[in-house]
């Protein structure tokens, strides 16, 4: 039993001594107290209204780093040596009022956009245990009932109960109830995060140094953007400023991804951002590592929540995010306030727990895509697509072993009835399965044109190999040139070779690729998309035939995608593997202005569409290729 009541008389106004003996008025005559007390548990269920629905409000409130930070609490510390606990629990500290506070942390339970809900076990401190669980529920008229209920246990007595009616009852409430109704404007605002102000503003000389980067970060491209980035430096919180994501801002703004992610580069070059590489684990999609440069990275990794260890991938794991440099403002370094709120993992829907033989009912909103089940002790997992004709309500079973029931197929809004009749209890998760597309992968940055110029010495540790699921490859070959050599001399035809380099860059940059190196009179480069190789080949192919001097430079191209490992050779970032073995031969299958590729790039959705209207009948043929038996499928077209 517990007890229930609104501290509203200690909102009187007046001064300290007024507040403090009305609070000790109501320590002593109100009688929930008395049985709080007695219980040791105190229940504080606080509930207002709101405008925004509950899909609007989910970024801010379910955001539990930013809701501690905005509500006062100090930032936490994770406590490292803790290995003995159980796998998604986290162990970590903070320090208020000078008293050392520690706790374990069960993970996060949540629905999306409805509820969640914390438990955690105090080791140091005035407590014992917390409970939190935070409910929106969606009006008939609009706008969302909030209700957001606290459990306390008081580990000593009555500090532990004076501190917790104090600071909770009193301090905590009225502070949560202001900043959940802040989060509502903001909601209706259409507002981010980044548009909650801070209080700090640039460092000395700061603005200045903004100010004459100008040139550097714009490069010729839209100065909205240098205004964009000024405004964030100058008005957005530590908190927004902590980790900035390019593609999430270039969404945000309605700017391209990669002339936001240029601008970035640019700007850390200029010393005006920090760039950081994070590694990202692949369960649980939190940063597992926080590196200045590439060097710094291993091909395995480790994460200390998920207690799992995972080879590394630069298209996946390494993400390339930004923080101001102190010379223009400065951030507190450690500064996070909750670990692993729903926010952190914004591509699970729902993770409950259920206990043996437990049901729950569980009411869904959806995108529609694809998504899997999966529960902790279950091998395997559920597949389920979500789309209009999908089910509005399924009943699922926990199996006891292994998932082997087909795929679920469940409508965009629809009630989910989970049983666990596994045997054992299990932590049950809806994950949406496409990897999250806004993250600036080390597999884009490094195959910028941008990044090589710039950040040339960002290279890997000597003997360390990283894999990339998937990269396009462009080899290029002049066609006699020996015959060029000869013909005009050396001098001369050396100057030609390097106007087409010059022509063959401009038009790979221009597409946001890059050049990895020149062998002879032969170009490597490295695209992230293969349709935007095609549309470089063919830029690059006009304007070398349109140069002037005789004879006329012809140009032999191909193209291949497919995965390889990247590792340093001579100072710089290069790629190795099967992958570019192939790439490398196909130039020798085509005539001067003539690409050949493979199938992988045949059948890239995106190079289909665009064929169909540029090159609607590229030719099929069949060739070995040098060190393979099968002989491959390629197609050649004029370019
Ligand atoms: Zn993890």
């Amino acid at each position: 039993m517990g007890c229930d009541f609104l501290a509203d008389e200690l909102l009187l106004e007046g001064g300290h001594l007024v507040r403090i003996f009305a609070f000790l008025k109501f320590l002593l005559l109100e009688p929930l107290v008395i049985i709080a007390y007695m219980t040791r548990e105190y229940v504080f269920d606080w509930s207002l209204d709101l405008q925004s629905s509950p899909e609007a409000l989910w970024p801010f409130v379910a955001d539990t780093n930013r809701f501690n930070h905005d509500t006062g609490l100090p930032a936490v510390t994770p406590v490292l040596k803790a290995s003995e606990l159980r796998p998604g629990m986290k162990r970590l500290k903070f320090s208020l009022f000078g008293l050392l506070v520690e706790w374990d942390e069960q993970p996060f339970e949540w629905v999306y956009p409805y509820r969640f809900q914390i438990r955690r076990w105090y080791r140091r401190g005035p407590f014992k245990e917390i409970r939190v669980r935070a409910e929106m529920t969606p009006k008939p008229e609009g706008g969302t009932h909030l209700q957001y209920k606290v459990w306390f246990a008081p580990a000593w007595p009555l500090i532990g109960d004076v501190a917790i009616l104090w600071q909770v009852g009193f301090v905590s409430r009225f502070r949560f109830l202001s900043v959940f109704r802040k989060y509502d404007r903001l909601a209706q605002q259409g507002a981010s995060q980044f548009d909650i102000p801070g209080t700090a503003r640039f460092a000395a000389g700061g603005k200045q140094r903004l100010e004459a980067s100008r040139a550097a970060i714009v490069a010729d491209g839209d100065p909205i953007l240098f205004e964009r980035l000024t405004w964030l430096l100058e008005h957005a919180d530590d908190l927004a400023l902590q980790r900035l994501r390019p593609y999430q801002l270039a969404d945000l703004w309605s700017l391209p991804r990669r002339t936001v992610l240029e601008a970035f580069l640019r700007a850390a070059r200029a010393g005006v951002l920090d760039l950081r590489w994070e590694l990202l684990c692949p369960s649980c999609r939190g940063t597992a590592e926080s590196h200045a440069t590439l060097g710094e990275l291993h091909n395995r990794s480790h994460c200390p929540s998920c207690h799992i260890d995972f080879s590394v991938n630069f298209d996946r794991q390494v993400e390339a995010v930004f923080r101001p440099n102190p010379a223009v403002r400065v951030i507190p370094s450690m500064y996070q306030f909750c670990v692993s709120g729903p926010h952190s993992q914004p591509h699970n829907r729902m993770t409950v727990q259920l206990v043996e033989g437990e049901e729950v009912v569980v009411s869904l909103v959806l995108e529609e895509g694809r998504y899997s089940l999966n529960a902790s002790g279950i091998r395997g997992e559920l597949p389920i697509v979500v789309c209009k004709e999908g089910e509005t309500s399924c009943t699922l079973a926990l199996p006891a072993d292994r998932w082997d029931e087909e795929e679920v197929r469940l409508a965009p809004r629809s009630v989910l009835h989970l049983k666990n009749g596994s045997g054992s209890p299990q932590f049950v998760r809806l994950e949406r399965t496409a990897w999250r597309d806004d993250a600036a992968t080390a597999a884009d940055v490094t195959s910028l044109q941008v990044f090589r110029d710039l950040f040339s010495s960002e290279a890997l540790r000597t003997g360390e190999e990283i894999s990339i699921g998937s990269v396009t490859l462009l080899f290029t070959d002049l066609r006699n040139s020996t015959r060029l050599y000869l013909q005009i001399g050396d001098a001369p035809a050396f100057g030609r070779v390097r106007q087409h380099f010059a022509l063959l860059e401009q038009a790979i940059a221009a597409e946001g690729g890059a050049i990895v190196k020149t062998i002879g009179d032969s170009v490597m480069a490295v695209f992230r998309q293969p349709v935007a190789a095609l549309r470089a080949v063919k830029a690059a192919h006009q304007a070398i035939s349109q140069l002037e001097g005789s004879p006329a430079l012809s140009i032999k191209f191909g193209l291949h995608a497919g995965s390889c490992i990247v590792v340093t050779l001579n100072d710089r970032l290069d790629y190795f593997g099967s992958t570019v073995n192939i790439a490398a031969r196909l130039p020798g299958l085509a005539e001067g202005g003539e690409i050949v590729f493979s199938r992988e790039i045949r059948n890239d959705p995106e190079v289909q569409s665009w064929l169909q209207q540029n090159y609607p009948e590229p030719t099929w043929f069949q060739a070995q290729v040098k060190g393979y038996d099968q002989p491959f499928d390629l197609w050649r077209m004029w370019v």
